[in-house]
């Protein structure tokens, strides 16, 4: 049978003073696109995670029937407080986690019970083994790592604690992410690679994710849009999505496991790939 690759979606938790309301409209307007799942973001050390993530989790997973993954960040959770999570998620019936570290927020002191997403993922299997785990990667390499074989090393060590599957850090170039693949596979991680997509519709979300993942490499084609359209919100928006849909169509036409869309809880970004992209992820006839 040909290979069918995945079209799922990545939201965010609001703030909890800002409510849900907005969320769960975006949720039920991306419900009828069927995305094969939807994973909740979680906050490292800011929200508690009951509220935020595994709420949503469960909104997607039973209210929405969409298969769910909750995000969760470690290395400022205790094991007690990871059980309690589990425990959260086991009664809501999600058993998908995107186990993480989470990012080292300074001036802040991690918890020792978790040092990396591996000394986690490790946890669950122990804990509770009839969770799924997914891990996260990076075709740029994470920023704390010296250079990419260390990366790609400690990636293997991941994926042998337990990942079925790994999803990367977006990209905008797709050349990065199939040189990864290859290294991936030499390193003998067999597991499927969902890859991030963000498609860009604003200049200012633009500048603040070059801020804040500074490991991104832009090619000159995503730069030229950026600087030709910087005061023409309109036609920025129109090419961020065009450059994203031409960067599915291409993973997908070289066998990607899946596309992951980083969707900023925007119905209208995740309506417009899918329409776009819609024939490319449909299943085909054996
Ligand atoms: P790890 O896999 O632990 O790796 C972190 C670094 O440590 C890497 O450089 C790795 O090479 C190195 N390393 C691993 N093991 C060892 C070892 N034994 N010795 C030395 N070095 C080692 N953050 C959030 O807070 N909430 C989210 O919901 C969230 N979702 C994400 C989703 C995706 C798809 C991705 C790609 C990232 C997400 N992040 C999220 C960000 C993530 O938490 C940060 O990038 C964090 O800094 C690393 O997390 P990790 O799980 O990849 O870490």
């Amino acid at each position: 049978m040909a290979h069918t690759p995945s079209l799922s979606f990545e939201i965010f938790p609001p703030n909890p003073a800002a409510g849900n309301e907005k969320i769960l409209s975006a949720l039920r307007h991306m419900q009828d696109l069927a995305p094969h799942f939807i994973s909740v973001t979680a906050s490292n050390n800011k929200y508690n995670l009951e509220d935020t993530t595994v709420r949503l989790a469960d909104y997607i997973h039973n209210d929405l029937g969409i298969p769910s993954i909750a995000h969760l960040p470690a290395i400022y959770l205790t094991k007690e407080e990871v059980t309690n999570i589990l425990v959260a998620l086991d009664q809501i019936g999600v058993h998908n986690i995107l186990a993480l570290r989470g990012d080292r927020i300074p001036n802040i002191t991690p918890r020792e019970d978790f040092h990396y997403a591996t000394d986690l993922i490790s946890f669950i299997k122990d804990e509770a083994p009839h969770f799924d785990i997914i891990g996260a990667c990076y075709p740029e390499s994470h920023p704390d790592s010296p250079n990419q074989v260390s990366d790609i090393k400690h990636l293997k060590t991941k994926v042998d604690a337990g990942c079925s599957s790994l999803v990367t850090q977006l990209f905008f170039d797709n050349e990065v992410f199939y040189d990864f693949q290859e290294k991936c596979l030499l390193a003998g991680i067999e597991v499927p690679i969902l890859a991030g997509i963000m498609p860009i519709i604003n200049r200012n979300q633009a500048l603040r994710l070059l801020n804040t993942c500074e490991n991104i490499r832009l090619p000159r084609k995503f730069r030229a849009i950026l600087d030709k359209y910087e005061h023409d919100p309109e036609s920025l928006r129109a090419a961020g999505l065009a450059y994203a849909v031409d960067q599915i169509v291409d993973l997908v036409t070289q066998d990607v496991a899946g596309i992951h869309l980083y969707t900023m809880n925007n119905p209208q970004v995740a309506n417009y790939i899918h329409h776009a992209t819609y024939s490319l992820f449909k299943h085909s006839a054996v």
